[in-house]
């Protein structure tokens, strides 16, 4: 048993922790010391530890407890819009107009021309009907949020028809039946999950029908005996039953992603010319900016979206719109998107250069791996977010295993705890590290202590 009358005083630790003062304030680092001495006092370890060696304790607890659970991950997933990772990274531009909304007062509901009263949705406004061809729109909080009010808008105590091929789930709680049912809106099933037809939808339509969904089934395909009845089909049976016809598109992309040797998605633009009276898609997916939801359309049902009640709950901040007016501004010039906005830039990273950083970096790893064996693999990168879910990108990597004794979820669980934690994924007995989404390689070589 220690002598208790060895252990420092609170002052006399403080007299002593000048730096740790600066990093933590005054208050806390007095509640940790407190919180140390008092666990000495019943734990009575022997021999007692001395004053710097109680200091050098609360020090670790502290600096640990301040490190942000928030902080920048390197995402060697292989997904490149992960949603647990934050989706999107944002382009430099969009970065710099968040931040200088963030230091400054921001015009956002204010016409600078007029003097008067401004809408903080006309910054995005005719940027998204330019991209779009859509005659106006709006934005919410993401696009769970901009189906969610389009529902209501339309729908409210009337019903939605939706084909069983089509009633997602996308991960996390968004079921779209149960969405529907929170919006006000009864959901009328028609077809079957492999096979729904005009008639389907023409037979379901009465007095009751307040709109036609379409829903991408952006993460999973139906193969086989299938039939769908596509957007275009669609417009104009709602036309002629004088419904809408709302097209939730799930990531949407403003650009061609054929150059990008993905299957094709239906970007937003031809979902507007199809003939759907609203579209929806999503701020942080393909289009590669901050979490939104976007809706286009025709002017009196954006108007409609406007006047819910609900816009309140749902509209999103300066910060954002400032990010985000930044990162559609960047589609205006495609000829640069790629290499100014990072979610195509990695996802058009050739395989040839990311196996040539794999094969820079696989030695450098080894040498501080002793007892594992590292090696270079080829990949298959996915774009995520449930967007083109079948398709994959050729990439590399390293493949790290352990000999006997070293399993590979303990090497995840150290990179995990670095400053810049490292994220692979494990796969057949090692740990796979996808080096496509990799630019800061000195925090990863930094990452194996
Ligand atoms: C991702 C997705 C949503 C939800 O979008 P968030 O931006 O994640 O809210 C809705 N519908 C479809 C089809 C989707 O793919």
């Amino acid at each position: 048993m220690g002598d208790l009358r060895g252990l420092p005083s609170v002052d006399r630790l403080l007299s002593q922790a000048g730096d740790l003062v600066d990093r933590h304030g005054r208050m806390q680092v007095t509640r940790a010391m407190r919180a140390e001495l008092s666990r000495l006092r019943t734990d009575r370890p022997d021999p007692l530890p001395d004053a710097d060696a109680i200091a050098a304790t609360v020090a670790a607890d502290l600096d640990r407890r301040a490190q942000s659970k928030l902080r920048p991950v390197l995402n060697l997933t292989g997904t490149i819009l992960h949603t647990n990772l934050g989706r999107a990274l944002l382009a430099d531009a969009a970065i710099e107009a968040a931040v200088a909304a963030m230091r400054d007062a921001a015009a956002l509901e204010f016409d600078l021309e007029g003097g008067g009263r401004g809408q903080r949705d006309d910054h995005l406004r005719e940027l998204l009907c330019e991209l779009t061809g859509a005659e106006d729109a709006t934005i919410v909080n993401n696009n769970a949020a901009a189906v969610l009010i389009a529902l209501n808008t339309l729908g409210l105590g009337r019903e939605a028809v939706v084909s069983r091929g089509e009633l997602i789930e996308i991960g996390g709680a968004f079921r779209m039946p149960d969405i529907m049912a929170r919006a006000g809106v009864t959901l009328r099933e028609v077809g079957t999950t492999n096979r729904t037809h005009r008639r389907d939808y023409i037979g379901a339509i009465g007095p009751d029908t307040g709109l036609i969904l379409k829903i991408h089934t952006s993460n999973y395909r139906i193969e086989g005996f299938t039939a769908e009845v596509t957007a275009a089909e669609l417009a104009v049976i709602a036309r002629d039953a004088g419904i809408p016809l709302v097209n939730d598109l799930g990531s949407g992309t403003l650009v061609d992603l054929f150059a990008f040797g993905l299957r094709p998605e239906p970007t937003v633009a031809e979902a507007v010319a199809e003939g759907a009276d609203l579209v929806t898609f999503s701020g942080d997916k393909l289009l590669g900016g901050p979490q939104a939801g976007f809706i286009v359309g025709r002017r009196d049902l954006i108007a409609a979206i406007n006047r819910n009640p609900m816009k309140r709950a749902l509209r999103l901040d300066k910060i954002r719109i400032a990010a985000i007016e930044a990162t559609l501004r960047l589609y205006l010039d495609p000829d640069r998107l790629t290499e100014r906005l990072p979610t195509l830039r990695l996802l058009s990273r050739p395989q040839a250069e990311i196996a040539a950083q794999a094969a820079r970096l696989a030695p450098q790893v080894a040498a501080r791996l002793p007892g594992w064996t590292v090696e270079v693999c080829d990949c298959a990168s996915q774009v995520g977010s449930g967007a083109v879910p079948t398709d994959t990108l050729p990439s590399s990597g390293l493949r790290i295993s352990g000999d006997t004794g070293n399993a590979p979820e303990r090497l995840a669980a150290t990179l995990r705890a670095a400053d810049r934690p490292v994220i692979g994924r494990i796969h057949d007995g090692a740990l796979i590290l996808d080096l496509r989404c990799l630019a800061d390689e000195k925090a990863l070589l930094a990452a194996f202590r």
